[in-house]
Parts: C-alpha cells; structure tokens; sequence
C-alpha cells in the first residue's frame, strides 16, 4: 500500500478526502508549518510514496486584497519547500491543487483551458496568490523537465462544502451566503445582503467532488494537469437564488452593495480534458449540494 501524504489535511479539501482515504497522513499547520525549511526538511525525513499538497494560506476576496504580500510570501514559501523536498527525498507522484482564480483576468475565449494558464495577469484582488500557484504550476513542469518526475496539478473552479471557515472576513462566497440565509431565517429579517452587483459569474463545485477526484488521481494513477470544474458557468444573483430556493427561502429578497467588490467578472474553464481523463465521473449538483451544506451550518455552533 501507498504512504500518502496530505498537507492541508486539516482543511475543507482535506476532510472531505479523509472520508475517501483514511489511510493517508493528514497534516495540519500545527504539527509542520511548511513555511519553515526546518519543518518540510524533518516532514520528508519519512518517506512518502505520494504527495497531495493541498496546503494553502486561501481566504476570500476581502482577504486577499488586504494582505497580498502576505498570500504570496506565505504560498511561494510552502509551494517551493514543500515540492523541492519531495522531489529530493524521491516521492513518487506529487498533485498540486492550484485554483481557477490564478486564470488571466481577461482571456482571448471562455471557457479557458489549461495551456492559458500564463496567457495574462491575473485579477489584480488577489494577484499575490495567484502568482504564488502559478509558480508553483511553473516549478511542478520545471521539476518534470529537469528531473524527470511525473508530477502534476488539478485546477479546480470555487469550491463550497462543510468544513469552510464562517468568519466572515475569510469565508468565500457560498459559505457566507449560506450563513446569511441562516441568520436571516433567525431573526426574521425576510432578506440578504450580498457585496457587489450580483453579476459576476462563477463555477461552484462541491469540496466532496474535488476529493473524490483527487481519489480517482490515485486509483487510476493519473499524471496529466488538468481542470477541475462543473459545466454550470452562473452568476452571483443565479446562485442566491438556487440557494434561497433549495432552502425553502424562495421569498426572501436579494440586496446587493454594487460598492462591494465584484472580484474577476468571468474565469470560467473547460473540464473537457477532465471528461476525457474520467469519463464516468458525476458531479453533486448545486441545488442538491446547497441544501446538504445549508443542513450543515444550521447543525452547528458557528460561534
Ligand atoms: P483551507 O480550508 O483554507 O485549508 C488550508 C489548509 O492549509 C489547512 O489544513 C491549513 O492548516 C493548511 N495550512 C495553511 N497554512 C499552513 C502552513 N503555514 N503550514 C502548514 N499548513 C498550512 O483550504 P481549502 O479550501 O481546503 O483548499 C485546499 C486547496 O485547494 C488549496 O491549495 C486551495 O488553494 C485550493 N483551492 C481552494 C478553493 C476554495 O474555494 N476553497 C478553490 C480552488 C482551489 P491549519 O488548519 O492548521 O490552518
């Protein structure tokens, strides 16, 4: 059997794949903060077959522009340490999780595909941590250039699910509009407010679905970078209305700030290489996916 290694094991991708492969490792930043050369230096002092990097500083919009230097400083230093350590210790397969946010902001045509990746600057809101997952897109081919590895990265649309932060300075944008709707229904406000104008469009997949992806990665030992993304390109307003319909707040209204930032306006990508690479593969459907996460956050002790 594999030893598998999974850093960010302690975030919303990481849970969710710990229930398909409870046999990895799953590390969290208190026991290794990969920042540290000395911590990735004694991590890789064990030996690991396969590699699932997933550890990120990742937080929403409001975030990332406030602290840029911070996101780039912080993913370059994880991204670099973490697949020059593999790489030198001799794990086998590494996979990287980059993010469709990292795309051009502006690209010739929609939907993108993975050889657009460098094609553009990205979104200026969060350009340090785009820049620090392109490099680490650019080190992985380097890597397999110069040393011959079979290392790759997925690149997958925004993610919702349990196990989000709720803070609402770091939450991304499902996982805070699902929170509204709680709150909302609690103090029987009839009504959420959202930032921005509503007509920004994304692609929302459940975290589940990147997992189990990243689960058939392993079965099937796959080694090409592709996208990870649902068909469904909506926007902002489309998705609040799924949400308030899927649950049973049809009749709330929706308010939006246009002050608030809108973010890139389009990113949305192919999952046609993905098809191709898993035929067979299904993904959670928004409304279906909405309600069993909305389930979740009104089960728990948000405070
Ligand atoms: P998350 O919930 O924010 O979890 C981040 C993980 O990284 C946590 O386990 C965290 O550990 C760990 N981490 C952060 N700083 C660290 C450090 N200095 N040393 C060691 N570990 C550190 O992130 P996620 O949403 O699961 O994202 C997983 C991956 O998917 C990331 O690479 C992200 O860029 C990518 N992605 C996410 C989205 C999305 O919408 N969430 C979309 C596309 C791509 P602690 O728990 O100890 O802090």
């Amino acid at each position: 059997m594999e030893n598998i290694l999974v850093t960010g094991g302690s975030g919303l991708v990481g849970r969710h794949l710990s229930k398909y492969l409870p046999d990895a490792v799953y590390l969290s930043s208190k026991e290794f903060d990969l920042r540290s050369e000395e911590d990735v230096r004694r991590l890789f002092t064990s030996k690991w077959d396969r590699v699932i990097h997933l550890a990120a500083r990742v937080a929403g919009i409001l975030d990332n522009k406030s602290r840029p230097a911070e996101f780039l400083e912080d993913n370059l230093l994880m991204n670099t340490l973490v697949l020059k350590y593999a790489r030198e210790s001799g794990v086998r397969r590494f996979t990287a999780v980059l993010s469709t946010c990292i795309y051009p902001d502006v690209a010739s045509s929609y939907p993108m595909t993975e050889e657009m990746l460098h094609d553009g600057p990205p979104q200026a809101t969060n350009f340090g941590y785009a820049i620090s997952k392109r490099t680490l897109a650019a080190h992985i081919d380097a890597s397999n250039a110069q040393y011959g590895t079979s290392y790759n990265y997925l690149i997958p649309c925004n993610l919702y699910g349990e196990f989000d932060k709720t803070d609402k300075n770091k939450s991304h944008f499902v996982t805070a509009l699902l929170v509204k709707i709680i709150e909302a229904e609690q103090q029987g406000a009839g009504k959420i407010d959202l930032l921005g104008t509503g007509k920004p469009l994304r692609q929302f997949m459940h975290a589940e679905d990147l997992a189990r992806v990243l689960v058939d990665c392993v079965e099937k030992d796959v080694t090409q970078n592709f996208n990870v993304a649902v068909s469904e390109n909506l926007s902002i307003l489309e998705i609040a209305e799924i949400a308030l319909e899927a649950t049973g707040n049809e009749g709330f209204s929706i308010e939006f700030d246009p002050n608030g930032p809108d973010g890139q306006f389009r990113k949305d990508v192919s999952n046609a290489k993905m098809l191709e690479i898993l035929p067979d593969f299904e993904f959670t459907g928004l409304a279906e996916g909405l309600r069993r996460v909305y389930s979740y956050y009104k089960s728990i002790d948000r405070s």
